[in-house]
């Protein structure tokens, strides 16, 4: 029943809680849904999880007895926390003297936070465009597989000769590298948000 909710959850909230967990961090996801109206605790989060799994080859301790252990679940929302989806308060356990977290999610926020990343990886990309088109590299041709690119003042500064071979640096064309930049800026453009 569970399962098919899984399948109801917002494709793209679905992608990018895999991206910052993998399938567990979907799993986390539900429940914090599930737990709308209230609040739940990382312990009630790891048994809910437990039972839906339980009796399926779904195991995410794979390395020991256990299918799934707090801490995991645990680490899991704190992921979802640093990447403001999920939220927290706690609340200290008068008789045990520990305290107890209760979380929920903000996954309203998705949108905003796929802007955000959209813009981060635009302007990374129009900085590296824009510095390869203001610069041009040298590279020793002997050691290209190094990957080692010398500006035009530290070619300069060698002699236009390779500091690890001797051999000459050479001028590399970085018209491939910029036209893939500009690809890429087109490609992040164009990527359509669509979130109900
Ligand atoms: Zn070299």
């Amino acid at each position: 029943m569970r399962l098919s909710r899984i399948i109801e959850l917002n494709p793209y909230l679905q992608s990018f809680l895999y991206i910052i967990g993998g399938d567990i961090a979907i799993y986390v996801g539900m429940e914090l849904l599930n737990s709308e109206s209230k609040d739940i605790t990382d312990e009630d989060i790891t048994e809910n999880i437990k039972e839906h799994i339980e009796g399926t080859d779904i195991d995410f301790e794979p390395d020991d007895t256990e299918i799934l252990k707090l801490n995991t679940v645990r680490k899991t929302l704190y992921k979802l926390y640093s990447e403001k989806l999920a939220q927290f308060r706690r609340i200290r356990d008068k008789s045990t003297g520990w305290f107890i977290y209760y979380w929920w999610h903000e996954f309203d926020l998705l949108e905003e936070i796929i802007l955000e990343k959209k813009k981060l990886i635009e302007s990374k990309l129009r900085d590296r465009l824009e510095f390869e088109q203001n610069n041009y590299f040298f590279i020793c041709i002997n050691c290209e597989d190094s990957n080692i690119k010398y500006n035009f003042e530290e070619a300069f500064e060698l002699n236009f000769r390779c500091p690890n071979c001797g051999g000459s640096l050479e001028a590399q064309d970085n018209q491939a590298i910029i036209e893939f930049l500009k690809n890429k800026i087109v490609l992040n453009e164009n990527t359509k948000i669509a979130i109900d």
